[in-house]
């Protein structure tokens, strides 16, 4: 498959080292000699999003827009800290996102209680409120111009509810957030690429994530900007990676239905029945993986085995 290499469009790929090295990045788009942020990390990616900034020629003030796709923190942590060393720029988010954004302080408290206090600075330090002002929330088809360019938001709801997607008219890409999957680098190394979805707590939806999926497609975008991680190439076939592993996880919620698995015990069926899909995959791809690597796609895998039970249990209760 074709490689897009970085800076096709002035879009920059920016490794942010959360967690390890290509694992999450932020981009940095670059239209007359002005700037934009898509995603921030948390904010330990500051320094690695400013020496970007820097690396281009381009001063903070330059820098218009912070986009965000969605609130998970591996996404918009960073966002107080970024605003602080860009006095210009206004963050454009999800109006889900907006309130959160200005106000963190339930979201902090929920990750807290997650996480406890010693290990959320560590990983996310310090999230500070946001001046209302700063903050615009984008409607689902709202289009924004930016220079030549045209920026449309289209709502994608499947991972999180507060999740938006943005075409980028400039490049015919797609920054789809956590919406179409996760690629790292480290799966593209076998006989075809692999991409599979992240299916994360506390608000994946098997339907929605589908519609998600149809509607990025139906943007006419030719490759997918994916925050883990990078530029996916050959946007459908990451549309079909996608539907054969929600085909997948339709099965698993089918079989533990069927067997009126709960609780605990159902987190496990999801998890197993999820990895037993993975490894599949792994192993069509003759792809070998270091301990490392593998402990990485471990943590996703188990959220995805959480975030399937939790959707599992949802639905039984909508059902009653
Ligand atoms: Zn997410």
């Amino acid at each position: 498959m074709k490689k897009i290499p970085d800076g096709t469009h002035s879009i920059y790929t920016i490794d942010c080292h959360y967690m390890a090295a290509g694992n999450a990045c932020a981009y940095l788009l670059i239209e007359n000699g002005r700037a934009v942020f898509i995603e921030n990390n948390t904010v330990h990616a500051v320094p690695y999003l400013m020496r970007a900034l820097r690396d281009h020629g381009i001063s903070p003030d330059k820098v218009d827009l912070l986009i965000v796709t969605h609130l998970h923190l591996d996404h918009a942590g960073g966002t107080s800290a970024l605003l602080r060393e860009c006095p210009n720029a206004t963050v454009l988010c999800h109006p889900k996102a907006s309130r959160h954004i200005i106000d963190p302080s339930r979201l902090v408290k929920a990750s807290i209680a997650v996480y406890g206090e010693d290990h959320f600075i560590k990983m996310y330090g310090q999230i500070m409120p946001v001046e209302a002002s700063r903050v615009r929330s984008m409607g689902d088809g709202e289009m924004l111009d930016y220079g030549s360019r045209r920026f449309s938001f289209i709502h994608t709801a499947g991972h999180a509810t507060h999740h938006f997607c943005i075409h980028d008219s400039g490049s015919n890409g797609i920054f789809t957030g956590d919406a179409f999957g996760l690629a790292y680098p480290v799966l593209q190394r076998g006989a075809a690429p692999f991409l599979f979805p992240t299916t994360a707590p506390s608000e994946f939806d098997l339907e929605e994530a589908r519609r998600s999926v149809e509607n990025i497609m139906a943007t006419g975008a030719g490759h997918a900007y994916l925050t883990h991680f990078g530029a996916y190439p050959d946007i459908r076939d990451g549309a079909l990676q996608m539907t054969d592993a929600f085909d997948r996880i339709a099965g698993i919620a089918e079989d533990a239905s069927a067997a009126g698995i709960t609780g605990d015990a159902l987190e496990e069926f999801c998890r197993d029945r999820f990895l037993e899909f993975f490894d599949n995959r792994i192993r069509e791809r003759g792809l070998v993986l270091s301990s490392e690597e593998r402990e990485i796609l471990d943590v996703d895998i188990r959220l995805n085995g959480r975030g399937i039970a939790q959707y599992i249990e949802k639905r039984r209760g909508g059902a009653q």
